[in-house]
């Protein structure tokens, strides 16, 4: 069903599995030179980052990250989330780059640095520097930017504060995870040609040939590769629930959010959405008396014993980082879990007893796994699509087709990078698909980029500044 919404949105305009262009033709080579600048709007932090390219692989990097005022993120008017943006582009350029903006304002050239804008949000594309959000995802929730193109509404910020930065792309975080994993790759290397993301919320993008794609692509793009990238947004996959499974926390955690009924794939897959499902399956077996969770050495009914404020009884207030936790620690008396049950839950810690700790940790792994098996699904239904596994394919686009690595799958995110096991549990995913199986799943890489969505933006900002006439003013 997923390989059906992959092609049917290549087909046509979908309100979901939307299938967005990224006007990205080709992967990095590792041979791309200059200096560029990265900035990146996730989930949860925005990170400012320039990039120096050598043209060897290799590459100088420097970057601050901020957390994102959670204000912000539900903010009245787009221009005070895209003005704290610009604000942090010019505190990175002064800090780091003071001489470039002196030089920039002095000189009669016009000098300036191509930035690469990772909006990690379904954009509609329509150039490489120009896309209108359709919706939000992720708990934001601004609703005068829907309909805005994002790169003016983040240049006109910036030429307020009188930068000389232009922003010449747009970028989805995966297809800048999979770019900048793509230049970092020794030479020699299998490329990237799938990107996702498994963090705050959850995507993939993947190399698509321009003869599968019939819907209309606007404006000009370079043709010459007969492939681009594309998004699929696999986040709101089955968001009318006919295929993924729902319990009771489900349907709870989608009825509390600020966007009911959008994003049910994330819903069970991403960071964001983990650790409510634990707080609320937890705290169904902390009100069943017959299981008697966190009570105290006295046993006692403990509903009131500890803050009525406190995490475990608050919504959106239990982050994912608990699962991983649950699923690390493989000690009989679970000391690291208990910790963080404290911690995470606000249970006081002599209410929280081993027992209670090995209910978490089942609760959490039967999460967590689902999750992770969800995203191999995944990230195996856009293995098949894209036909990379097809060695005849692979022999004629010039590739050897040996029985080494074909694919390789870039991945970032928080949830990949520290559940334990979770590439482990996509694996059987992977496995378990008809068209892939024990044999071709071998043949599949998969390599984390940290960080790679700003990075990767930095280099596509720089490919792309050779093509576009900057809209600045
Ligand atoms: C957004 C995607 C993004 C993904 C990962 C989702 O909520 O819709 O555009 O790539 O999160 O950050
Ligand atoms: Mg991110």
């Amino acid at each position: 069903m997923l390989i059906a919404a992959i092609e049917l949105g290549l087909r046509q305009r979908t309100p979901s599995m939307c299938q967005i262009p990224t006007y990205l033709t080709q992967v990095a080579t590792g041979l791309e030179k200059g200096l560029s600048i990265g900035v990146d709007l996730g989930g949860t932090n925005l990170r400012v980052c320039s990039v120096e390219l050598h043209g060897d692989s290799t590459s100088d990097i420097l970057h601050t990250q901020v957390r994102i005022p959670p204000e912000l993120m539900v903010a009245k008017a787009s221009h005070d989330l895209f003005s704290f943006i610009a604000r942090q582009i010019q505190d990175f350029l002064v800090k780091f780059h003071l001489a470039f903006i002196q030089d920039a304002k002095s000189d009669a050239h016009d000098q300036y640095f191509a930035l690469g804008f990772t909006f990690s949000f379904p954009v509609y594309q329509s150039a490489i520097n120009s896309g209108v959000l359709l919706n939000w995802t992720k708990g934001f929730d601004i609703p005068d930017t829907i309909n805005q193109d994002v790169c003016q509404l983040l240049q006109r910020e910036i030429d307020l504060l009188e930068l000389p930065v232009r922003v010449t792309a747009l970028v989805n975080d995966a297809a800048g995870t999979i770019i900048s994993r793509a230049y970092g790759l020794p030479l020699s290397r299998t490329r990237p040609t799938i990107g996702a993301i498994f963090g705050t919320g959850t995507n993939g993008v993947y190399l698509e040939s321009l003869s599968e794609i019939t819907k209309t692509i606007d404006g000009d793009y370079d043709r010459s590769t007969g492939k681009m990238f594309m998004s699929t947004e696999w986040g709101s996959f089955d968001n009318k629930l006919s295929v993924l499974p729902v319990t009771p926390y489900d349907t709870e955690l989608n009825e509390h959010s600020v966007n009911p009924g959008n994003q049910m794939f994330e819903k069970r897959v991403s960071g964001m959405f983990l650790g409510e499902l634990l707080r609320l399956a937890v705290l169904q077996v902390y009100y069943d008396d017959g299981l008697g969770l966190f009570r105290d050495d006295t046993g006692k009914s403990n509903t009131d014993d500890f803050n009525r404020g406190a995490p475990l009884h608050t919504r959106w207030k239990v982050d994912s980082s608990i699962l991983s936790v649950a699923e690390a620690d493989n000690s009989e008396l679970l000391p690291a879990l208990r910790e963080k049950i404290h911690v995470s839950f606000g249970v006081p810690r002599d209410s929280v007893s081993v027992r209670d700790a090995q209910v978490v940790k089942i609760i959490a792994h039967a999460i967590g796994t689902r999750a992770a098996r969800l995203a191999g699904m995944a990230v195996g239904s856009v293995i098949v699509q894209s036909q990379l596994l097809d060695e005849t394919h692979h022999v004629a686009a010039g590739l050897e087709a040996t029985r080494e690595t074909i694919v390789d799958v870039a991945v970032d995110g928080s949830v990949v990078e520290h559940y334990p096991g979770f590439e482990q549990y996509m694996r059987e995913s992977l496995r378990a698909l008809e068209q892939i199986g024990v044999e071709k799943e071998s043949r599949i890489s998969i390599g984390h980029a940290k960080d790679g969505s700003s990075v990767g933006a930095a280099i596509i900002a720089l490919l792309a500044a050779e093509q576009v006439v900057p809209n600045s003013t």
